[in-house]
C-alpha cells in the first residue's frame, strides 16, 4: 500500500468509528479529499484507493487538473468570483462556498444556458472573520429565500463552514454545534421547496468531532495527502 492509500483507509476508518459512535450510518458521510497543491498522479492514487470526491479551492486548480484526473465528483469550496463561474459549472457536482445573491444568480444564469442545475451550499461565517467568506447566521435565511425565489437552476442543499482556527477542540466543537442548530432551524422553516441535506464541516484537525456533531460532508486534505508544499 502506498502512503496515500494507507492515509485514506485510516481517515475512512475513523469516519466510520465516529459515525457509529453517533449512531449514524458511515455510508451517509461523504468524504471529500481536498487536494490544494497536489499533482494529478497523487489525486489519481487516492481515487484508485477508493476516494470518490475531490475538493478544490481555486478555479485554476480545477481547470488545470480536470482532464488529468480520473472520474470523480469535483467540489468547489473556495472563494469564487462571479467572472469565474462560467469555467466550472459544467465540471463540478457542488459549490460549497456560496455567500451572496450575486454569486448564486451568476451560477443560475450559467446553468440555465447549459440546461443543468447546480447543487450549492451556503457558506456561514460563524466567527465573523472578515478575511473569510460566508454570511452571518442571521443573513442565511433571507439569502436562501432569495435564491429559492430567483434561481431556479440552483438547488440549496445545505450549509458549509470553515470555523475560526482554534487550538482548543472544544471551541471548534461549539462552532459545529452552532452550525447544526442553524441547519435544524432552517430545516424547520417550513418552506417545502427547501430540502437541506448536507452539513459540510470538519477538516483534517477535527473531522471526527464534526461527524459526532452532525456533519455529513467532511473535507480532508492533509490527513490524506500529507503536509502541503508551501509554494
Ligand atoms: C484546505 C481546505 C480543507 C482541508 O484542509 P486540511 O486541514 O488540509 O484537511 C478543507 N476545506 C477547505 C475549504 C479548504 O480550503
Amino acid at each position: 500500500m502506498n502512503n496515500i492509500e494507507k492515509n485514506l483507509k485510516e481517515v475512512m476508518r475513523r469516519i466510520g468509528e465516529s459515525a457509529k459512535a453517533a449512531f449514524r450510518n458511515p455510508e451517509d458521510i461523504l468524504l471529500v479529499g481536498v487536494t490544494k497543491t497536489r499533482p494529478a498522479e497523487e489525486i489519481n492514487a487516492a481515487i484508485d484507493a477508493g476516494l470518490t470526491d475531490i475538493g478544490v479551492n481555486k478555479v485554476k486548480e480545477l481547470v488545470s487538473k480536470y482532464d488529468l484526473v480520473k472520474h470523480c465528483g469535483w467540489h468547489m469550496m473556495g472563494h469564487l468570483q462571479t467572472n469565474n463561474v462560467k469555467y466550472i459549472v459544467d465540471k463540478v457536482v457542488m459549490i460549497h462556498s456560496v455567500d451572496s445573491i450575486n454569486l448564486a444568480s451568476e451560477i443560475n444564469k450559467r446553468c440555465k444556458n447549459k440546461k443543468i442545475t447546480m447543487d450549492i451550499l451556503i457558506q456561514i461565517n460563524l466567527g465573523m472573520e472578515e478575511a473569510k467568506g460566508g454570511v452571518s447566521p442571521r443573513e442565511a435565511e433571507p439569502l436562501i429565500c432569495e435564491i429559492l425565489e430567483k434561481c431556479e437552476n440552483v438547488t440549496v442543499k445545505g450549509l458549509m463552514i470553515i470555523p475560526p482556527a482554534s487550538e482548543d477542540i472544544n471551541v471548534t466543537k461549539g462552532y459545529f454545534r452552532e452550525l447544526k442548530q442553524l441547519f435544524d432551524s432552517l430545516q424547520s422553516m417550513g418552506n417545502e421547496r427547501l430540502a437541506l441535506q448536507y452539513l459540510s464541516m470538519g477538516m483534517s484537525q477535527d473531522y471526527e468531532e464534526a461527524v459526532l456533531e452532525g456533519a455529513n460532508i467532511v473535507r480532508v486534505g492533509t490527513s490524506i495527502f500529507g503536509p502541503r508544499n508551501m509554494a
